[in-house]
């Protein structure tokens, strides 16, 4: 079964939307096998954000996400990294759609709540980045047959 990091931003933490965030990812299927609030650190960010060193954005978004607490987390769930990335919405604020997280609680690029690993590498890079192994719990949940 496919696992995907997600990571509920500063932003999302301050705004109290932690709950909200969850809640749409268990609805919709997934199960949480791994959690936690953390501070990211600046090596942290760095190894997370690799990929947009050298652009304009990136001095901000190291600042922005080492600014303060992170809910961290890790899904697993068929399908779970493309589909985590519909829930949560485009990058764009202004075309992240309606009933997505950032298209129902985004007003700005910057701060658009949360992270979704956006491919198997990126997603095992990531959770490695924020988990030990022993952090992660798997576990039957007797409804996965209907889901
Ligand atoms: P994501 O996977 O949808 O989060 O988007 P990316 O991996 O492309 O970018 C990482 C984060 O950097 C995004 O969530 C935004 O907060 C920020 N970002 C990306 N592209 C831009 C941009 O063009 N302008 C600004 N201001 N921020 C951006
Ligand atoms: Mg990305």
């Amino acid at each position: 079964m496919e696992k995907t990091f997600l990571m509920v931003k500063p932003d999302g933490v301050q705004r109290g939307l932690i709950g909200e965030i969850v809640k749409r990812f268990e609805q919709k299927g997934f199960q949480l096998i791994g959690g936690k609030l953390t501070m990211v650190t600046r090596a942290q960010a760095e190894f997370h954000y690799a990929e947009h060193e050298g652009k304009d954005f990136y001095e901000r978004l190291v600042n922005f996400i080492t600014s303060g607490p992170v809910f961290a987390m890790v899904w697993q769930g068929d399908q779970v990294i493309a589909l985590s990335r519909t829930l949560i919405g485009k990058t764009n604020s202004l075309e992240a759609a309606p009933g997505t997280i950032r298209g129902d609680y985004a007003v700005h690029t910057n701060f658009n709540l949360i992270h979704g690993s956006d491919s198997p590498e990126s997603a095992e890079r990531e959770i490695g980045n924020f988990f030990q192994a022993d952090e992660l719990i798997t576990y039957n949940k007797v409804v996965q047959q209907w889901i």
